[in-house]
Protein backbone atom coordinates (compact mmCIF):
# COMPACT_ATOMS: atom_id res chain seq x y z
CA UNK A 1 0.00 0.00 0.00
CA UNK A 2 1.11 3.84 -1.07
CA UNK A 3 2.82 5.42 1.98
CA UNK A 4 3.06 9.04 1.01
CA UNK A 5 4.80 11.05 3.03
CA UNK A 6 4.00 14.96 3.82
CA UNK A 7 5.83 17.64 6.25
CA UNK A 8 2.33 17.97 7.69
CA UNK A 9 -0.82 16.01 7.99
CA UNK A 10 -4.08 17.96 9.32
CA UNK A 11 -7.36 16.17 10.38
CA UNK A 12 -10.22 18.73 9.58
CA UNK A 13 -10.35 21.22 7.04
CA UNK A 14 -12.80 23.35 8.36
CA UNK A 15 -12.56 26.96 8.68
CA UNK A 16 -9.43 26.40 11.21
CA UNK A 17 -7.61 23.42 9.54
CA UNK A 18 -7.71 24.74 5.94
CA UNK A 19 -6.68 28.29 7.44
CA UNK A 20 -3.51 26.95 8.72
CA UNK A 21 -2.91 24.54 5.51
CA UNK A 22 -3.34 28.23 3.50
CA UNK A 23 -0.84 29.44 5.87
CA UNK A 24 1.95 26.88 5.34
CA UNK A 25 1.43 25.68 2.17
CA UNK A 26 3.46 29.13 0.92
CA UNK A 27 6.40 28.08 3.17
CA UNK A 28 6.64 25.26 0.70
CA UNK A 29 5.76 22.78 3.42
CA UNK A 30 3.89 19.35 1.54
CA UNK A 31 0.41 19.73 3.63
CA UNK A 32 -2.02 16.26 3.32
CA UNK A 33 -5.92 17.84 5.12
CA UNK A 34 -8.18 14.92 5.39
CA UNK A 35 -11.87 15.42 5.94
CA UNK A 36 -14.36 12.95 6.63
CA UNK A 37 -17.17 15.38 4.46
CA UNK A 38 -17.04 16.85 1.26
CA UNK A 39 -16.91 21.05 1.10
CA UNK A 40 -20.00 22.75 1.85
CA UNK A 41 -22.40 23.75 -1.22
CA UNK A 42 -23.38 27.67 -1.39
CA UNK A 43 -25.52 29.31 -3.36
CA UNK A 44 -26.32 33.02 -4.10
CA UNK A 45 -29.99 32.33 -3.74
CA UNK A 46 -30.31 31.00 0.06
CA UNK A 47 -28.36 31.87 3.07
CA UNK A 48 -26.27 29.50 5.02
CA UNK A 49 -27.96 28.62 8.66
CA UNK A 50 -24.60 28.89 10.06
CA UNK A 51 -22.87 32.54 9.99
CA UNK A 52 -19.43 33.34 11.76
CA UNK A 53 -19.21 37.45 13.22
CA UNK A 54 -15.45 37.53 12.01
CA UNK A 55 -13.08 40.13 13.67
CA UNK A 56 -10.84 42.61 12.00
CA UNK A 57 -7.83 40.01 13.30
CA UNK A 58 -9.92 36.80 11.61
CA UNK A 59 -9.98 39.11 8.36
CA UNK A 60 -6.56 40.11 8.56
CA UNK A 61 -5.93 36.50 8.41
CA UNK A 62 -7.81 35.32 5.68
CA UNK A 63 -6.56 38.79 3.52
CA UNK A 64 -3.04 37.47 4.43
CA UNK A 65 -3.15 34.14 3.34
CA UNK A 66 -5.31 34.82 0.21
CA UNK A 67 -8.48 33.79 0.76
CA UNK A 68 -10.46 36.89 1.99
CA UNK A 69 -10.84 38.07 -1.51
CA UNK A 70 -12.91 34.69 -2.22
CA UNK A 71 -15.31 35.49 0.80
CA UNK A 72 -15.99 39.43 -0.44
CA UNK A 73 -16.92 38.15 -3.79
CA UNK A 74 -19.38 35.99 -2.57
CA UNK A 75 -21.44 37.67 -0.11
CA UNK A 76 -20.61 39.53 3.46
CA UNK A 77 -23.04 41.59 5.75
CA UNK A 78 -20.52 44.20 7.21
CA UNK A 79 -21.55 45.46 10.66
CA UNK A 80 -20.66 49.04 11.61
CA UNK A 81 -22.59 48.75 15.65
CA UNK A 82 -23.18 46.39 17.73
CA UNK A 83 -25.72 46.85 20.52
CA UNK A 84 -26.67 44.72 23.74
CA UNK A 85 -29.73 45.34 26.43
CA UNK A 86 -31.29 43.37 29.08
CA UNK A 87 -34.46 41.95 28.96
CA UNK A 88 -35.13 42.57 32.76
CA UNK A 89 -34.30 45.90 32.58
CA UNK A 90 -33.59 49.33 30.94
CA UNK A 91 -29.92 48.43 30.52
CA UNK A 92 -28.03 48.88 27.07
CA UNK A 93 -24.75 48.95 25.92
CA UNK A 94 -23.89 50.09 22.40
CA UNK A 95 -20.85 50.11 20.56
CA UNK A 96 -19.96 51.66 17.23
CA UNK A 97 -17.42 51.32 14.74
CA UNK A 98 -17.12 55.60 14.20
CA UNK A 99 -16.09 55.92 18.29
CA UNK A 100 -13.16 53.34 17.96
CA UNK A 101 -12.03 55.22 14.55
CA UNK A 102 -12.83 52.42 12.16
CA UNK A 103 -15.43 51.65 9.72
CA UNK A 104 -16.13 48.69 10.70
CA UNK A 105 -16.34 46.47 13.81
CA UNK A 106 -16.21 43.34 11.88
CA UNK A 107 -18.59 40.93 9.10
CA UNK A 108 -21.35 38.22 9.29
CA UNK A 109 -20.04 35.57 6.95
CA UNK A 110 -21.47 32.62 5.77
CA UNK A 111 -19.65 29.25 7.40
CA UNK A 112 -19.94 27.66 3.67
CA UNK A 113 -18.65 30.56 2.39
CA UNK A 114 -15.62 30.79 4.37
CA UNK A 115 -14.64 26.87 3.43
CA UNK A 116 -15.08 27.66 0.13
CA UNK A 117 -12.80 30.75 -0.31
CA UNK A 118 -9.79 28.85 1.87
CA UNK A 119 -10.82 25.89 -0.16
CA UNK A 120 -10.55 27.47 -3.53
CA UNK A 121 -6.64 29.44 -2.15
CA UNK A 122 -6.30 25.62 -1.28
CA UNK A 123 -6.54 24.38 -4.72
CA UNK A 124 -4.09 26.92 -6.33
CA UNK A 125 -0.96 25.02 -3.92
CA UNK A 126 0.64 22.02 -5.78
CA UNK A 127 2.26 21.05 -1.98
CA UNK A 128 -1.67 20.98 -0.69
CA UNK A 129 -3.02 17.92 -1.25
CA UNK A 130 -7.59 17.72 -0.02
CA UNK A 131 -8.41 14.59 0.91
CA UNK A 132 -12.28 14.39 1.18
CA UNK A 133 -14.42 12.48 1.97
CA UNK A 134 -11.64 10.38 3.53
CA UNK A 135 -12.34 8.34 6.93
CA UNK A 136 -9.54 8.10 9.32
CA UNK A 137 -8.48 5.00 11.35
CA UNK A 138 -5.77 4.30 13.01
CA UNK A 139 -2.80 7.02 14.57
CA UNK A 140 0.35 6.09 15.91
CA UNK A 141 2.76 8.04 16.87
CA UNK A 142 6.63 7.17 17.56
CA UNK A 143 9.24 9.52 18.05
CA UNK A 144 10.61 9.99 14.26
CA UNK A 145 6.66 10.77 12.91
CA UNK A 146 3.04 10.95 13.15
CA UNK A 147 1.24 7.27 10.65
CA UNK A 148 -2.36 8.15 9.91
CA UNK A 149 -3.86 5.51 8.10
CA UNK A 150 -7.25 5.68 6.85
CA UNK A 151 -10.17 3.63 6.16
CA UNK A 152 -8.94 2.40 2.23
CA UNK A 153 -5.19 1.11 4.02
CA UNK A 154 -3.60 4.15 3.31
CA UNK A 155 -0.92 5.14 5.20
CA UNK A 156 0.26 8.68 5.86
CA UNK A 157 3.19 9.90 7.40
CA UNK A 158 4.61 13.26 8.24
CA UNK A 159 6.44 14.41 11.24
CA UNK A 160 3.69 16.13 12.92
CA UNK A 161 -0.23 15.86 12.89
CA UNK A 162 -2.67 18.50 13.60
CA UNK A 163 -6.21 17.83 15.04
CA UNK A 164 -8.53 20.59 13.43
CA UNK A 165 -11.26 18.02 13.65
CA UNK A 166 -13.84 19.89 16.19
CA UNK A 167 -15.42 19.76 19.20
CA UNK A 168 -15.59 15.83 19.26
CA UNK A 169 -12.19 15.55 17.97
CA UNK A 170 -10.67 12.09 17.22
CA UNK A 171 -7.16 13.05 17.22
CA UNK A 172 -7.62 14.35 20.38
CA UNK A 173 -9.39 11.16 21.66
CA UNK A 174 -6.37 9.05 19.63
CA UNK A 175 -3.80 11.36 21.53
CA UNK A 176 -5.08 10.83 24.95
CA UNK A 177 -5.45 14.37 25.60
CA UNK A 178 -8.22 14.60 28.15
CA UNK A 179 -10.94 17.59 28.19
CA UNK A 180 -12.86 19.36 30.80
CA UNK A 181 -15.91 21.26 30.90
CA UNK A 182 -19.68 20.91 31.03
CA UNK A 183 -22.56 21.14 28.75
CA UNK A 184 -25.11 23.97 28.92
CA UNK A 185 -27.90 21.86 28.09
CA UNK A 186 -29.03 24.63 25.91
CA UNK A 187 -29.08 24.82 22.40
CA UNK A 188 -28.38 27.17 19.80
CA UNK A 189 -31.65 27.75 17.10
CA UNK A 190 -30.31 29.24 13.93
CA UNK A 191 -32.43 30.64 10.91
CA UNK A 192 -32.56 33.41 8.75
CA UNK A 193 -34.72 36.11 9.84
CA UNK A 194 -36.90 39.12 7.60
CA UNK A 195 -37.37 42.02 9.63
CA UNK A 196 -40.10 45.07 8.67
CA UNK A 197 -37.26 47.25 9.74
CA UNK A 198 -33.65 47.79 8.14
CA UNK A 199 -31.14 46.39 10.69
CA UNK A 200 -29.12 49.26 10.18
CA UNK A 201 -25.69 47.29 9.87
CA UNK A 202 -26.03 46.95 13.41
CA UNK A 203 -25.37 43.20 15.37
CA UNK A 204 -28.10 43.56 17.88
CA UNK A 205 -28.17 40.92 21.17
CA UNK A 206 -30.99 40.71 23.51
CA UNK A 207 -30.29 38.90 26.64
CA UNK A 208 -33.21 36.55 28.41
CA UNK A 209 -32.67 34.99 31.44
CA UNK A 210 -32.91 31.64 29.57
CA UNK A 211 -30.01 32.85 27.48
CA UNK A 212 -29.23 35.77 24.72
CA UNK A 213 -31.03 36.16 21.07
CA UNK A 214 -28.82 37.63 18.69
CA UNK A 215 -29.47 39.37 15.35
CA UNK A 216 -26.57 39.39 12.77
CA UNK A 217 -26.98 41.45 10.19
CA UNK A 218 -26.68 40.16 6.41
CA UNK A 219 -26.02 41.86 3.20
CA UNK A 220 -29.43 42.61 2.67
CA UNK A 221 -30.77 45.11 4.85
CA UNK A 222 -33.71 43.50 6.38
CA UNK A 223 -32.37 40.00 6.41
CA UNK A 224 -30.69 38.82 9.74
CA UNK A 225 -29.23 35.11 10.74
CA UNK A 226 -30.14 34.49 14.28
CA UNK A 227 -28.63 32.71 17.16
CA UNK A 228 -31.22 31.73 19.82
CA UNK A 229 -29.63 30.57 22.92
CA UNK A 230 -32.46 28.69 24.56
CA UNK A 231 -32.65 25.35 27.19
CA UNK A 232 -32.15 22.40 24.86
CA UNK A 233 -36.05 21.29 25.47
CA UNK A 234 -37.15 24.78 24.88
CA UNK A 235 -35.45 24.94 21.53
CA UNK A 236 -36.82 21.44 20.49
CA UNK A 237 -40.05 22.77 20.23
CA UNK A 238 -38.75 25.70 18.49
CA UNK A 239 -38.03 23.49 15.56
CA UNK A 240 -41.38 21.44 15.65
CA UNK A 241 -43.30 25.01 15.78
CA UNK A 242 -44.98 25.94 12.21
CA UNK A 243 -43.19 29.57 10.66
CA UNK A 244 -46.70 31.16 11.93
CA UNK A 245 -46.19 30.14 15.77
CA UNK A 246 -42.45 30.17 15.69
CA UNK A 247 -42.67 34.32 14.51
CA UNK A 248 -45.09 35.08 17.37
CA UNK A 249 -42.95 33.16 20.07
CA UNK A 250 -39.58 35.06 18.43
CA UNK A 251 -41.20 38.57 18.27
CA UNK A 252 -42.26 37.73 22.23
CA UNK A 253 -38.54 37.29 23.05
CA UNK A 254 -36.94 39.62 20.52
CA UNK A 255 -39.49 42.50 21.15
CA UNK A 256 -40.12 44.95 19.00
CA UNK A 257 -36.45 46.82 18.02
CA UNK A 258 -37.11 45.58 14.27
CA UNK A 259 -40.30 45.60 13.40
CA UNK A 260 -42.65 42.29 12.42
CA UNK A 261 -40.09 39.22 12.20
CA UNK A 262 -40.57 36.79 9.79
CA UNK A 263 -38.66 33.44 9.60
CA UNK A 264 -36.91 32.40 5.63
CA UNK A 265 -36.75 28.99 5.65
CA UNK A 266 -35.32 26.14 7.75
CA UNK A 267 -33.99 26.23 11.04
CA UNK A 268 -31.66 24.13 13.06
CA UNK A 269 -30.46 23.78 16.48
CA UNK A 270 -26.52 22.98 17.91
CA UNK A 271 -25.95 21.85 21.20
CA UNK A 272 -24.18 24.08 23.29
CA UNK A 273 -21.30 23.60 25.69
CA UNK A 274 -18.12 24.84 27.42
CA UNK A 275 -15.24 22.29 26.65
CA UNK A 276 -11.03 22.59 26.54
CA UNK A 277 -8.25 19.94 26.59
CA UNK A 278 -6.31 19.57 28.85
CA UNK A 279 -3.37 19.81 26.93
CA UNK A 280 -2.75 21.16 23.09
CA UNK A 281 -0.06 18.97 22.30
CA UNK A 282 1.88 15.50 22.59
CA UNK A 283 4.59 14.61 20.94
CA UNK A 284 3.61 15.04 17.24
CA UNK A 285 0.27 15.92 17.50
CA UNK A 286 -1.11 19.61 18.15
CA UNK A 287 -5.23 20.90 18.78
CA UNK A 288 -5.74 23.77 17.12
CA UNK A 289 -9.94 25.16 16.67
CA UNK A 290 -12.65 23.96 18.09
CA UNK A 291 -10.50 20.56 18.52
CA UNK A 292 -9.10 22.27 21.69
CA UNK A 293 -11.83 24.67 22.64
CA UNK A 294 -15.32 25.10 22.85
CA UNK A 295 -17.18 28.49 23.92
CA UNK A 296 -20.33 29.55 24.16
CA UNK A 297 -21.54 31.53 21.08
CA UNK A 298 -22.96 34.80 22.83
CA UNK A 299 -20.12 36.87 21.55
CA UNK A 300 -19.28 34.88 18.79
CA UNK A 301 -15.63 33.98 19.04
CA UNK A 302 -15.35 30.32 19.03
CA UNK A 303 -13.70 30.95 15.10
CA UNK A 304 -11.99 33.99 15.68
CA UNK A 305 -10.05 31.88 18.65
CA UNK A 306 -9.30 29.15 16.27
CA UNK A 307 -8.19 31.05 13.47
CA UNK A 308 -5.83 33.01 15.79
CA UNK A 309 -4.76 29.70 16.57
CA UNK A 310 -4.06 28.18 13.42
CA UNK A 311 -1.55 32.23 12.58
CA UNK A 312 0.03 31.18 15.94
CA UNK A 313 0.53 27.59 14.80
CA UNK A 314 1.67 28.81 11.21
CA UNK A 315 4.32 31.22 12.95
CA UNK A 316 6.14 28.58 15.62
CA UNK A 317 6.32 26.03 12.43
CA UNK A 318 7.92 28.64 10.61
CA UNK A 319 10.36 29.33 13.00
CA UNK A 320 10.91 25.86 13.92
CA UNK A 321 11.88 25.44 10.68
CA UNK A 322 14.22 28.17 9.92
CA UNK A 323 15.67 27.02 12.77
CA UNK A 324 16.17 23.18 11.61
CA UNK A 325 14.24 22.32 14.62
CA UNK A 326 12.21 19.33 14.61
CA UNK A 327 8.59 21.07 14.81
CA UNK A 328 6.85 17.54 15.68
CA UNK A 329 8.67 17.89 18.93
CA UNK A 330 6.71 18.64 22.30
CA UNK A 331 9.62 21.50 23.22
CA UNK A 332 8.74 23.50 19.85
CA UNK A 333 4.80 22.85 20.17
CA UNK A 334 4.70 24.21 24.02
CA UNK A 335 5.60 27.30 22.60
CA UNK A 336 2.28 27.33 20.91
CA UNK A 337 0.70 26.02 23.28
CA UNK A 338 2.02 28.62 25.81
CA UNK A 339 0.89 31.38 23.18
CA UNK A 340 -2.59 30.50 22.61
CA UNK A 341 -3.78 28.40 25.51
CA UNK A 342 -4.31 31.28 28.04
CA UNK A 343 -6.21 33.86 26.39
CA UNK A 344 -8.49 30.96 24.87
CA UNK A 345 -9.31 30.03 28.54
CA UNK A 346 -9.55 33.65 29.43
CA UNK A 347 -12.27 34.31 26.53
CA UNK A 348 -13.84 31.22 27.76
CA UNK A 349 -14.20 31.79 31.09
CA UNK A 350 -15.65 35.82 30.58
CA UNK A 351 -18.38 34.50 28.28
CA UNK A 352 -19.03 31.67 30.51
CA UNK A 353 -19.24 34.56 33.11
CA UNK A 354 -21.66 36.45 30.61
CA UNK A 355 -24.04 33.98 30.29
CA UNK A 356 -23.87 33.36 34.27
CA UNK A 357 -24.69 36.98 34.70
CA UNK A 358 -27.59 37.60 32.66
CA UNK A 359 -29.08 34.43 33.51
CA UNK A 360 -29.68 35.33 37.48
CA UNK A 361 -33.03 36.54 38.10
CA UNK A 362 -31.94 38.05 41.74
CA UNK A 363 -33.39 41.67 41.86
CA UNK A 364 -30.49 43.23 43.36
CA UNK A 365 -28.06 41.02 41.10
CA UNK A 366 -30.60 42.52 37.53
CA UNK A 367 -30.19 46.17 38.98
CA UNK A 368 -26.50 45.99 39.13
CA UNK A 369 -26.03 44.26 36.15
CA UNK A 370 -28.53 47.17 34.26
CA UNK A 371 -26.78 50.03 36.45
CA UNK A 372 -23.48 48.62 35.43
CA UNK A 373 -24.30 48.09 31.88
CA UNK A 374 -25.84 52.25 31.73
CA UNK A 375 -22.53 53.31 33.67
CA UNK A 376 -19.84 51.22 31.28
CA UNK A 377 -22.00 52.75 28.14
CA UNK A 378 -21.02 56.04 29.58
CA UNK A 379 -17.44 55.68 29.68
CA UNK A 380 -16.34 56.15 26.20
CA UNK A 381 -12.60 55.06 27.31
CA UNK A 382 -13.35 51.50 28.74
CA UNK A 383 -16.09 50.99 25.82
CA UNK A 384 -13.15 51.96 23.34
CA UNK A 385 -10.93 48.69 25.26
CA UNK A 386 -13.88 46.23 24.87
CA UNK A 387 -14.09 47.12 20.95
CA UNK A 388 -10.37 46.48 20.55
CA UNK A 389 -10.61 43.46 22.51
CA UNK A 390 -13.25 41.93 20.90
CA UNK A 391 -12.33 43.18 17.17
CA UNK A 392 -9.14 41.09 17.78
CA UNK A 393 -6.25 44.03 18.57
CA UNK A 394 -4.07 42.37 21.30
CA UNK A 395 -0.35 42.33 22.06
CA UNK A 396 0.59 39.19 21.24
CA UNK A 397 -0.93 38.70 18.01
CA UNK A 398 0.36 36.68 15.54
CA UNK A 399 1.90 38.44 12.50
CA UNK A 400 -0.96 37.05 10.40
CA UNK A 401 -3.67 38.60 12.17
CA UNK A 402 -1.87 42.56 12.14
CA UNK A 403 -2.98 44.44 9.75
CA UNK A 404 -3.65 43.43 6.01
CA UNK A 405 -4.86 45.26 3.10
CA UNK A 406 -8.33 44.08 2.33
CA UNK A 407 -9.84 45.00 -0.55
C1 LIG B 1 -24.87 28.39 16.92
C2 LIG B 1 -23.41 28.75 16.82
C3 LIG B 1 -23.04 30.04 16.41
C4 LIG B 1 -21.71 30.41 16.34
N1 LIG B 1 -21.37 31.69 15.95
C5 LIG B 1 -20.07 32.06 15.93
C6 LIG B 1 -19.67 33.38 15.56
O1 LIG B 1 -20.49 34.24 15.27
N2 LIG B 1 -18.34 33.70 15.56
C7 LIG B 1 -17.40 32.78 15.91
O2 LIG B 1 -16.20 33.13 15.94
N3 LIG B 1 -17.74 31.52 16.23
C8 LIG B 1 -19.04 31.12 16.25
N4 LIG B 1 -19.37 29.85 16.57
C9 LIG B 1 -18.31 28.86 16.81
C10 LIG B 1 -17.74 28.34 15.49
O3 LIG B 1 -18.78 27.84 14.67
C11 LIG B 1 -16.71 27.25 15.77
O4 LIG B 1 -15.78 27.73 16.69
C12 LIG B 1 -16.00 26.83 14.46
O5 LIG B 1 -16.89 26.22 13.57
C13 LIG B 1 -14.84 25.91 14.75
O6 LIG B 1 -14.16 25.63 13.55
P1 LIG B 1 -13.21 24.35 13.44
O7 LIG B 1 -12.69 24.35 12.05
O8 LIG B 1 -12.27 24.33 14.60
O9 LIG B 1 -14.17 23.10 13.69
P2 LIG B 1 -15.40 22.61 12.82
O10 LIG B 1 -16.13 23.73 12.20
O11 LIG B 1 -16.18 21.70 13.72
O12 LIG B 1 -14.72 21.76 11.65
C14 LIG B 1 -14.18 20.50 11.90
C15 LIG B 1 -13.90 19.80 10.57
O13 LIG B 1 -13.33 18.53 10.87
C16 LIG B 1 -13.99 17.52 10.13
N5 LIG B 1 -13.93 16.29 10.92
C17 LIG B 1 -14.53 16.04 12.11
N6 LIG B 1 -14.23 14.79 12.53
C18 LIG B 1 -13.40 14.28 11.60
C19 LIG B 1 -12.73 13.04 11.48
N7 LIG B 1 -12.86 12.06 12.40
N8 LIG B 1 -11.98 12.81 10.38
C20 LIG B 1 -11.84 13.77 9.42
N9 LIG B 1 -12.45 14.97 9.50
C21 LIG B 1 -13.21 15.21 10.57
C22 LIG B 1 -15.39 18.04 9.90
O14 LIG B 1 -15.99 17.47 8.73
C23 LIG B 1 -15.15 19.54 9.75
O15 LIG B 1 -14.90 19.89 8.40
C24 LIG B 1 -20.71 29.46 16.67
C25 LIG B 1 -21.06 28.16 17.08
C26 LIG B 1 -22.40 27.82 17.16
C27 LIG B 1 -22.77 26.43 17.62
Amino acid sequence: MNTPAYDLIIVGGGMVGATLACAVAPLGMRVVVVDAHPLPTWSPRTYDLRVSALTRASINILSHIGAWQGVRTRRVGPYETMRVWDAQGNGVIQFDAAESGVDVLGYIVENSVIQLALAERAQTFDNLHWRAPAHVQQLQCDDGEARLTLADGEVLHAPLIVGADGGSSWVRGQAGIATRGWDYAQHGVVATVRSARAHNATAWQRFLTTGPIAFLPLDDPHLCSIVWSAPSARAQTLLTLNDTAFNTELQAAFGDTLGALEVVGARAAHPLRLQYATHYARPRVVLIGDAAHNIHPLAGQGVNLGLLDAAALAHTLAEARLQRADYGELRVLRRYERWRKGENIAVMALMDGFKRLFGATATPLVATRNAGLNLLNQSPSLKNLITRAAMGARPDQPPLARNAPYP
